[in-house]
């Protein structure tokens, strides 16, 4: 493989304003419901009573923008029964070939990032390709485009890991090492492992 291509997340500038999510719904022209990236806010923590009727503020909010992430061990390609669901060899991308696909969606269930998006008006399954229309055109994917915080950013996985550091997880996602995601993450203070 010449290179595994991977998105950079920059979660800290963030405002949730769900560009990158339209982007991509218009680019994929996705039907209601049907999501390829997804922007999610994660909130928690609470007030801590400090005496005298005095109280501390421990909550925190963060937004965070994911899609397929074109993981280097993919379970959706190993559990898809007709090869619909493949790995391109040279640069890494997850793609369906919706000919083969017969709608049965091991690849859903297999997913633990919830990326393939089963389609019940034609019973297939669809999911991020990265653009890999406009990047054969020299262009940016859609979502990479549209941000107006410059959040996104793509290209392979060991240029961005030198551009920006970043991890491949952070509260709330699952066990990278469960799939080994394509994904680097600049996080959110609230959102980087043991804050
Ligand atoms: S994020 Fe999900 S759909 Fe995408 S490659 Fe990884 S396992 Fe497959
Ligand atoms: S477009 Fe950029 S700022 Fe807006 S939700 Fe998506 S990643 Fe966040």
């Amino acid at each position: 493989m010449a290179g595994q291509l991977g998105f950079h997340v920059q979660q800290d500038r963030c405002i949730g304003c769900f560009t990158c999510q339209i982007a991509c719904k218009d680019k994929n022209d996705l039907e209601v419901g049907q999501l390829f990236r997804r922007v999610r806010e994660i909130a928690g923590g609470g007030y801590t009573e400090t005496g005298n009727n005095a109280f501390r503020a421990d909550v925190y909010a963060y937004w965070i923008s994911l899609s397929c992430n074109h993981c280097q061990d993919p379970p959706c390609v190993k559990n898809c029964p007709t090869g619909a669901m493949q790995k391109r060899p040279e640069d890494g991308i997850v793609f369906v070939d919706q000919n083969k696909c017969i709608g049965c969606r091991y690849c859903v269930w297999s997913c633990p990032y919830g990326a393939p998006q089963y389609n019940p008006q034609i019973g297939k399954v669809g999911k991020c390709d990265f653009c890999r229309d406009l990047l054969a055109k020299g262009e940016q994917p859609a979502c990479v485009a549209a941000c107006p915080m410059r959040v996104l950013d793509f290209g392979p996985l060991d240029e961005l890991k030198k551009k920006y550091g970043g991890t491949n997880q952070i509260k709330g996602l699952p066990d990278p090492n469960t799939t080994k995601p394509s994904i680097l993450i600049t996080p959110h203070r609230d959102a980087a492992l043991g804050k």
